[in-house]
């Protein structure tokens, strides 16, 4: 099963893509995460996305594009995966798409987590994110059972800088511009499923659960 999920930043598609990813015994592939990792390992292409990410703009399709391909192709995704953050523009969503085409091969939904700007803000600001293994907390709607310590590696927890409210203004801008169209492009293919993303994160996931059977 192949998965896209689609929603605003802080809709909540992390979050339900890790539990897609272990129900459904596929990996869960945030381009996002793999950014961060590049950061913190110092890596070219970690400094040059990172000038994007901290003034939250994307980073540009020629980097994310061949990183995202590298990654499908891999052993674990014959059964399929969870693409989280991927695609961000209509560019990269037909060159995803040319891409399974020449193997025969398709998306199987794209999900749209649906919560309004109003949410947006206060969902990034109680964002943590943990800085060995990315599981995400929220301080309020998802803690973790130690104040600042990651539940599954015992890991500090952090603000990410992109999460601060200046940045999350200009991502919010970002994706109703470049974004946002994806949800008309996987209408007119038929695979697209909303859920409402504003109710509690187990909610959200049996909507999900009803959709992929
Ligand atoms: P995205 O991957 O779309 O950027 P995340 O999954 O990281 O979003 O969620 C953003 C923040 O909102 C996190 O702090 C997360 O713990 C929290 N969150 C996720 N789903 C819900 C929900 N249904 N209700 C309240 N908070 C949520
Ligand atoms: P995320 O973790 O999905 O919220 O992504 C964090 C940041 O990484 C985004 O604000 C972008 O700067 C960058 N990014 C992640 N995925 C993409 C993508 N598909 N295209 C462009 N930029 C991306």
């Amino acid at each position: 099963m192949k998965i896209i999920m689609l929603g605003a930043p802080g809709a909540g598609k992390g979050t339900q893509a890790k539990m897609i990813a272990e129900k459904y015994s596929i990996p869960h592939i945030s381009t996002g995460d793999i950014f961060r990792a590049n950061i913190k390992n110092g890596t070219e292409l970690g400094m040059e996305a990172k000038k994007y990410m901290d003034a939250g703009q994307l980073v540009p399709d020629e980097l994310t594009v061949k990183i995202l391909l590298d990654r499908v192709a891999a052993d674990d995704c014959k059964n399929g995966y969870v693409l989280d953050g991927f695609p961000r523009t209509i560019p990269q969503a037909e060159v995803l798409e040319n891409a399974l085409n020449e193997l025969g091969d398709k998306i199987d939904y794209a999900i749209d987590v649906d919560v309004p700007d109003e949410n947006i803000i206060n969902r990034m600001s109680g964002r943590r994110a943990c800085v060995t293994c990315g599981a995400t907390y929220h301080v309020v709607h998802i803690p973790p059972k130690t104040e600042g310590v990651c539940d599954k590696c015992g890991s500090e927890l952090i603000l990410r800088d992109d999460d601060k409210p200046e940045t999350v203004k200009n991502r919010l801008d970002v994706y109703h511009k470049q974004t946002q169209p994806l949800i008309d492009f996987y209408n007119k293919r038929e695979i697209l499923k909303e859920v409402d993303g504003t109710v509690d994160s187990s909610e959200v996931f049996k909507a999900i659960v009803a959709i992929l059977g």
